[in-house]
C-alpha cells in the first residue's frame, strides 16, 4: 500500500518521519512539474499536495514516475 498521510502522521508521532533531502525533492518536483496529473499543486492520481509529498523519504509516485529513497534506518542496516 502506498505511503499516505496517515503513515506520515504515524511516523511523525513515533519520531520516525524521514525526509528525502534537497536534490531528491527537486528531482521529484521536476517530474511532477511535467505530469498531467498535477493540477493546482495537487496530484490528482493520489490526492496529495505535491510540495509536501515530495519531501517524504517513503513517498512514491502512484504512476511509478519516481519512488521512495532509503531512510536513515534502512541505510544503516545495509552498512552492517
Ligand atoms: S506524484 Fe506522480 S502522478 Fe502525481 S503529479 Fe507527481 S509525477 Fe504525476
Amino acid at each position: 500500500m502506498a505511503y499516505n498521510i496517515l503513515d506520515v502522521a504515524k511516523d511523525f508521532v513515533k519520531g520516525e518521519l524521514e525526509y528525502a533531502g534537497g536534490q531528491t525533492e527537486l528531482d521529484r518536483l521536476d517530474i511532477c512539474g511535467t505530469c498531467d496529473a498535477k493540477v493546482a499543486g495537487m496530484c490528482t492520481a493520489c490526492g496529495c499536495v505535491i510540495h509536501l509529498k515530495v519531501k517524504m523519504a517513503k513517498s512514491e509516485c502512484p504512476m511509478g514516475l519516481w519512488g521512495p529513497v532509503l531512510t536513515e534506518g534502512e541505510r544503516s542496516t545495509l552498512d552492517d
